[in-house]
Parts: structure tokens; C-alpha cells; sequence
């Protein structure tokens, strides 16, 4: 147990117990995370062996990258030089240059590669590539294959996407080109050639496909070849559309190899939790990935989109490669593609995509607009890579320090349409946002799990998983999870989780029913004004997880839930739900029942709960204290409170801790921001000191702490192996370098 007075005290730190004692009043009034009581840090694991950076494949070595994104006019205006000069200036290692196979930069002879207008018979691709070589960076070939033109498709009609009546699907934006089909002929030779004529004319490093494959939905088109197809949007077309991405891939991979034998090919990834091809199986494919989620949006407006992508990313690539693109322009609706976007937002996003262990990558349209017209991007991306390139050790990843998995339910959120209660498109959106905002306020260490890496060997690292409404898992998953828990793990889950098998057919009970000690007694139940209430039972003894709940009999309970049996002793009843208007009516018809609200399990070192409700996506709902308290308190109770690394200051920051060649690094994001969830950062708002403990392995010790955005060093202490340093102050990101000894 960690002793408060431990704390180190600087002159930059409050005294601890005030500010302690400053920080449970301010919990014990806007319903904050709990993190005043005293909690148990685990010591960290024993160290992984460091990687031989020789043994490791060139891109590996990659820690910037950059993309003037070429438009058709630019062969006619573009300044090779100067954008040359810039990227290199800016020390990327490697930038993107347009091979494209909507529009060829450079005199193609493959049929239906239309040349740009302004190429006039230039090789502005060969041009490009040679001035990056002269200057020492790679060459990323980067092409277009989702998109063609009416030449084209009067040859090949079978190349195109297809309507239900067989019309053919246009650009939204410019209807003189047509959607092509991945299903079809234009995937398997359309694209191999452009690739072959380029390794027969170029000295590239690898090749990418922009647009293909779409990300965070799935496709649908209805010509010859799709039509005999399983129908999109279920598990069987899911299955098929993953076959065929991964096979192009690998016959893309090889057709790299011809030139070269240390090239690849590699595609538009991302998505988040979505993603778009089964991502266990495409992470074992994928030697970059490519995760192209450029900024928020108006459907995703939180800020902590680029670092929920690198978590995603965590959890599948086994620490290989991942760049993610920040774009310089202004991303949303309405988005200016060739204007630069807040600075503030810009580099938040840079933030997010090193701190949650991926590779940054500034992302501007256009080299005439760029480079003339709206210049401001590049003095914003050229000061930050110059930093990160001053820090380079302390910022590249080893392997994440965390003991809470989160299982992403790729599955589900692709697939799952909402409880029959509240179809939607969005639910699982909500359902993952509510759940990485409570672990963010709490200060969580959490990895995301993929379902389809539930191996025990994977599994081992984390006291506890979480299963936000996982609705959809197999019985084979099912079990894992159960072994899981037999051998010590911990368990969160509720609502419908595991109610329904890979194929999304439901079941009679829940697959995890008896792991858990839940039975279904009834459907989804919605809310029809009032939504159900969670009883604190008189006679339930003072629990953790009921810690903080007084002067009240219940809480808010969630919008919807499944009923459950009965149980002994339930901590939390379902007072069930009722008129909300008007407001004679708002009270209980039925005040007090036996089904439970929440089931507890304890069974040596695990422990389990189930909510009847979807607590998460209702916390994101509301934002009610009450749910973030129960969500927190059980996660703390589930865990045994258990801690590998802790960080307790003012605001609201998201925390990565990884092990880093040289040690470890902390990254603190701040948050605490009037646009944290709409629009873009205007600027940023300092936060006052944080202080840092975490238990070193036996024999390791520390050297220094310092801090890579204030570019100073920080005294800290280590006593019986636990280190304490305080960071004083974070403006918009801070990374603690630890170097150990
Ligand atoms: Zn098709």
C-alpha cells in the first residue's frame, strides 16, 4: 500500500494532503473520479527485451512522415524544390508521392490511366522521387484505385459498383467518375499493372492505396459479381470482403516484392473500433498501418479521436508499424481541404497519435495552395516534428504499461444494429465513447483487446477486462473469457453482451450467463419517460462499489436494460421505469422489486459484475455523476484497486504509459477544454501540477526524469522501488522520459 506522505514534494507541488484534501471536496461535489482513497500499485512487469533495431524492417525506423497531397494542377505549378526542401527541413523520413490511378503524374502507358491535364508528357512523379532521394528520404508510391473515368467504364462496365437497379454508382462530388468495384477485374488488373509499370521505371520504397479499402462501414454494390455475394452489412459478406482485401494485399505484397524484397504494399486503414476488414486478421498482414483518420468530425466530434485509433492499433499489430495522418487542412463539415486548420487542433492531434504509440504523419492538399496560397501549416508541422525528432528514443514504444483490457467488439461495432430497444447506427459509437470517458476521468491504464485475441498469453497482463456491451461473441470467445476468469482475471460487462454468437444469432441466454451468475428473465426493456432506477438495498452491507452514494436510496439507473432472474442479496434493484410527464404521474407504480440491477461475483482473486443496463452509453448520454461513480467504483473493485501507474492532479487528461528503450515515457494529454467535444481547440488551458507514482521492477533504477515539452529535467525519488516525481505544469501535452539505470 502506498503511503500518501510518500508523495514527493517539489516547490512547484502543493503540499499533498491539502491538495488531496482539495481534490475529494472538489469530488465530493461535481461527482469527479474518485481517486482520493488510498489504492495498491502493482509493481510493473519485468522489462521486455529490446528490440534490435537491424532485426527490424526499414519502416520501423520511420518516425515522421509527411504528404503534400498532389492535385492535378500542381505538375503545372509545383515547385519541386521548395517542396523538397520543406519536408526535408521538417526531418521526415519519408514522404508520399501521387502515382494515383484516377489521374497518372507521370507519362503512363497502362490503358484507361488518364493522364492529368497539366502533365503535358512530364515525369512529375520521377521528378519528385529523385529530388527526395537526393535528399535522404523514402518514397511512399501512392495510388487511387476507387475511382474511374466514363472511358473507362464504357470498356469495362463489369469495373463498376452497381445500384440495386443496376445503375451505376457516381461520385458523389464529380458524377464523371464512377465507383469501381473491389470485386471486380479492375482490382486484379487494373491496378497490379500500374504498380508493374512502376517498379519497371522507379526506385520506390513501397506502395500504398488511398480510398480502398472504405473504412468503419462495409460496401455495398450490386453488380454481376457482388450480387452472388453474401448480402453486405452482415457477417458471411463481412467474412467474404475480408477474404478479398487480404488476398489483393498479399498478391499487392508480392508484386512490391518483385522490385524489391524489403518493399511492400500496404492500404487505407483506420476506423477506429469499426474499422473496415477483420483488423486481427489484417494486422497480421500488414506491415504499415495506415490509419487514416485525419481529424475529428461532425459524427465524431471527440477529441480523443486519434488517440482511440492508436489504441485500436495496440491491439492488433504486435507492435508493428503505424502511422496515423493528422491533416493540416480543416477536416469536418463543411471542411476547407486546401486551408489550414487551427493550430491548437493540429498539433492536439500530433499529440494524441505519439502518445497512444503511433508514427505522425502532416497531411496538406495541394502544393500550388500550399505552398502559395495558405502557407500557415507548415511552420506548425515543420516545429513539431522538429521536436519530436529531438526525442526520438524516449518517443517510440516498447510496449504499453496497462492492466485494464477493453475488449473493442470489432464485431459488434460493425455489425450489431442496437438492442430492438434503440436501433441505431450510432449505438455502439455511444457505447465506446462512454466507456473511454470514464477510464479517462478515472485514469485508467487501459489497452483495447480485440475479440479475436483472447488468448491466455495476451490476457495475462490485465487484472481485469471490460466488455461494453459486447453483444456479439462467439462461443469459443466465450469460453476464453471464462477461462479467463478461472485462472484469477476480472470481469465488466452487461446489457447484451455475448447475447448474440459471430453470426449474430441470438441466443436463448447469454453465452456468459454463468460466468457472470446472470440469467435473461425478459427482452430489452426501453424507457418510456423515466428510465429504470437502481435501488440501493437496505440491507445490502456498506460496499465499495456503493461508495460516495448517500442521502439517496437509488440512482439513475440506464436508458435501457434485460431483465434479469433473481438473485440472493442483490447490492442494486430495478425500480423499472415510469411517466416522466407529466409530472403527476412521475412517481413508481412499483417501487421496490427482486431484480437485480447489478450481480457481483468474487471467486478467489476475480471478481465480476454485470449491470442489467447499458450503463456506458448511458453515462455518455447524460454525462450523470452517479453512473461515472458506479462505473469507477466498480472498475476499483474489480481490480482489487490495483494500480501500475498513477497520476493524480487537477483536470481532465487522457494517460499513456509505455516501455521505451531507454526506460519508460508518460504521456498526458490535456483535455480541459471548452471544445474538447465540438468544433476545434482555439488554444489551450494549462493544468496545474501532476504528480506521478508507479513500482519499478526489482534492480531497476532511475537516472532521470525529464520532461520533453518543457525540455527539462524534474528531481524525482525511488523508495522500495516506487517512483515519485511531479510534473509541475501541462499545457496542451506532456511526456515524462524516464531513463532508467
Ligand atoms: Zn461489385
Amino acid at each position: 500500500m502506498l503511503n500518501r506522505r510518500a508523495f514527493l514534494r517539489t516547490g512547484a507541488v502543493l503540499p499533498l494532503a491539502s491538495s488531496l484534501h482539495a481534490f475529494e471536496n472538489t469530488v465530493a461535489l461535481a461527482a469527479e473520479p474518485v481517486v482520493a482513497n488510498d489504492f495498491r500499485l502493482a509493481v510493473l512487469p519485468p522489462r521486455a527485451a529490446a528490440p534490435d533495431p537491424s532485426s527490424q524492417p526499414w519502416q520501423k525506423r520511420v518516425r515522421r512522415v509527411g504528404q503534400t497531397n498532389m492535385t492535378e494542377h500542381d505538375p503545372a505549378v509545383m515547385d519541386i524544390e521548395a517542396w523538397a526542401d520543406y519536408w526535408h527541413s521538417a526531418q521526415v523520413d519519408v514522404v508520399f508521392v501521387s502515382v494515383t490511378g484516377i489521374l497518372a503524374f507521370y507519362p503512363s502507358k497502362v490503358p484507361f490511366h488518364r493522364h492529368g491535364k497539366y502533365l503535358n508528357g512530364h515525369d512529375f512523379f520521377g521528378e519528385c522521387v529523385a529530388a527526395a532521394r537526393k535528399r535522404g528520404m523514402r518514397v511512399v508510391a501512392r495510388m487511387s484505385p476507387d475511382l474511374n473515368w466514363e472511358d473507362a467504364l464504357s470498356a469495362h462496365p463489369e469495373w463498376a459498383m452497381r445500384n440495386q437497379d443496376d445503375s451505376v454508382q457516381h461520385s458523389s462530388e464529380e458524377p464523371r467518375l464512377f465507383k469501381t468495384c473491389m470485386f471486380s477485374t479492375y482490382m486484379d488488373d487494373y491496378v497490379p499493372a500500374i504498380m508493374r509499370e512502376i517498379n519497371s521505371l522507379y526506385d520506390v520504397d513501397c506502395f500504398y492505396t488511398n480510398g480502398w479499402p472504405p473504412l468503419g462501414s462495409l460496401p455495398e454494390c450490386h453488380c454481376a459479381v457482388c450480387s452472388k455475394l453474401p448480402t453486405s452489412g452482415t457477417p458471411a459478406y463481412w467474412r467474404v470482403f475480408t477474404d478479398r482485401v487480404l488476398d489483393l494485399w498479399n498478391r499487392y505484397d508480392a508484386i512490391a516484392e518483385e522490385k524489391k524484397s524489403d518493399s511492400f504494399y500496404f492500404a487505407n486503414s483506420g476506423g477506429n473500433v469499426r474499422g473496415g476488414p477483420n483488423l486481427d486478421r489484417l494486422g497480421k498482414t500488414a506491415a504499415w498501418f495506415q490509419a487514416d483518420n485525419q481529424g475529428r468530425t461532425y459524427r465524431e466530434p471527440e477529441v480523443w479521436g486519434c488517440s482511440l485509433q492508436g489504441r485500436v492499433c495496440n491491439a492488433v499489430l504486435d507492435g508493428k508499424f503505424a502511422a496515423n495522418v493528422t491533416a493540416a487542412y480543416s477536416t469536418g463539415t463543411p471542411g476547407w481541404r486546401n486551408a489550414s486548420k487551427n493550430p491548437a487542433e493540429a498539433r492536439m492531434w500530433l499529440n494524441e497519435t505519439l502518445a497512444s504509440g503511433m508514427v505522425p504523419y502532416f497531411h496538406f492538399v495541394g502544393a500550388e495552395n500550399g505552398f502559395d496560397e495558405d502557407r500557415r501549416w507548415q511552420q506548425v508541422g515543420a516545429d513539431y516534428f522538429r521536436w519530436t525528432a529531438r526525442h526520438d528514443a524516449h518517443l517510440a514504444p516498447v510496449r504499453s504499461v496497462a492492466n485494464i483490457g477493453v475488449v473493442i467488439g470489432q464485431g459488434t461495432q460493425l455489425l450489431y444494429p442496437g438492442p430492438a430497444t434503440a436501433r441505431s447506427r450510432s449505438y455502439m459509437h455511444e457505447t465506446t465513447q462512454g466507456i473511454y470517458d470514464a477510464l479517462l476521468r478515472g485514469r485508467f491504464a487501459f489497452d483495447f483487446v480485440h475479440e479475436d485475441r483472447l488468448e491466455p498469453e495476451r490476457l495475462a497482463k490485465y487484472r481485469a477486462l471490460l466488455l461494453p456491451n459486447a453483444a456479439m461473441l462467439s462461443d469459443k470467445q466465450c469460453r476464453q473469457i471464462a477461462d479467463y476468469a478461472r485462472a484469477g482475471g476480472s470481469l465488466m460487462a452487461g446489457f447484451e453482451t455475448s447475447l448474440y454468437d459471430e453470426n449474430l444469432n441470438r441466443r436463448a441466454e447469454f453465452g456468459l450467463a454463468d460466468v457472470f451468475g446472470v440469467s435473461k428473465a425478459a427482452d430489452a426493456v426501453g424507457t418510456n419517460g423515466n428510465p429504470y432506477y437502481a435501488r440501493i438495498e437496505a440491507s445490502s452491507q456498506p460496499h465499495p462499489i456503493l461508495a460516495g452514494f448517500s442521502d439517496t436510496n437509488w440512482s439513475p439507473g440506464a436508458e435501457n436494460r434485460v431483465p434479469l432472474k433473481s438473485i440472493a442479496g442483490p447490492l442494486l434493484t430495478v425500480v423499472p421505469g415510469f411517466v416522466r410527464y407529466p409530472p403527476e404521474l412521475a412517481y413508481p407504480p412499483q417501487s421496490h422489486t427482486q431484480e437485480p440491477a447489478i450481480v457481483l461475483r468474487e471467486s478467489g482473486a476475480s471478481r465480476t459484475a454485470w449491470f442489467a443496463g447499458d450503463i456506458e452509453r448511458t453515462y455518455w448520454l447524460t454525462g450523470h455523476g452517479d453512473l461515472l461513480r458506479l462505473l469507477h467504483n466498480t472498475i476499483r473493485w474489480i481490480t482489487d484497486d490495483t494500480w501500475l501507474v498513477r497520476v493524480d492532479g487537477p483536470g481532465f487528461i487522457e494517460m499513456f504509459c509505455w516501455e521505451t528503450a531507454p526506460g519508460y515515457a508518460v504521456h498526458l494529454l490535456n483535455y480541459s477544454n471548452p471544445d474538447a467535444q465540438h468544433g476545434w481547440l482555439q488554444s489551450t488551458l494549462p493544468l496545474g501540477a501532476q504528480r506521478v507514482a508507479m513500482k519499478l521492477p526489482a534492480s531497476v533504477g532511475v537516472r532521470s526524469v525529464e520532461l520533453l515539452k518543457a525540455e527539462a529535467t524534474v528531481s524525482h525519488r525511488l523508495e522500495d522501488q516506487v517512483l515519485h516525481f511531479a510534473i509541475p505544469a501541462v499545457d496542451d501535452s506532456e511526456v515524462a522520459a524516464i531513463t532508467i539505470s
